[in-house]
């Protein structure tokens, strides 16, 4: 078994003899400013050897999961919609509070005005949409008379 010493002079004798070439491009290395050898011919050499090299070690992140952020996504899809339907629909419709105000009555008492006409079996047109992280009713303002 060769000593430490002994061991480090053939790996640097080693590294002399094999690496007068670019590992990169194989041209013939400049001259060296110090004790060792030169491994490529240029800085650009050097960088494409070794970026190749850690692609090949998988030194690299990729992604484990091919739908990552997938699911994000679609969320925010999802709430562009609702945000999208809750402005086409609010222009259009009333909100309770609206409704009331137009009626000159409280929201308590539209709800209980609501409530009786559809125990009467009037059909209310009225749709639950998502605003912001809650859900608001939208009533027809065609259906105003049936509530007065
Ligand atoms: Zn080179």
């Amino acid at each position: 078994m060769l000593k430490k010493s002994q061991a480090n002079n053939a790996r640097l004798l080693d590294i002399r003899v094999n690496m007068s070439d670019c590992l990169n491009c194989g041209a013939v290395n400049p001259a060296s400013k110090g004790k060792r050898s030169r491994k490529y011919c240029c800085d650009q050499c050097c960088k494409a050897f070794l970026s190749k090299k850690y692609v090949a070690e998988e030194r690299y992140y990729t992604r484990q999961n091919p739908n990552r952020g997938a699911k994000a996504a679609s969320m925010r899809a999802r709430k562009q919609r609702a945000i999208e339907e809750w402005n086409t629909w609010s222009a259009i419709w009333l909100t309770r509070a609206q409704l009331a105000e137009k009626l000159g009555i409280s929201k308590p008492a539209l709800h209980c005005r609501i409530r009786s006409a559809e125990k009467r079996g009037v059909i209310i047109d009225r749709k639950s949409l998502q605003c912001g992280s809650t859900y608001k009713e939208l009533i027809n303002p065609e259906d105003i008379d049936k509530l007065s």
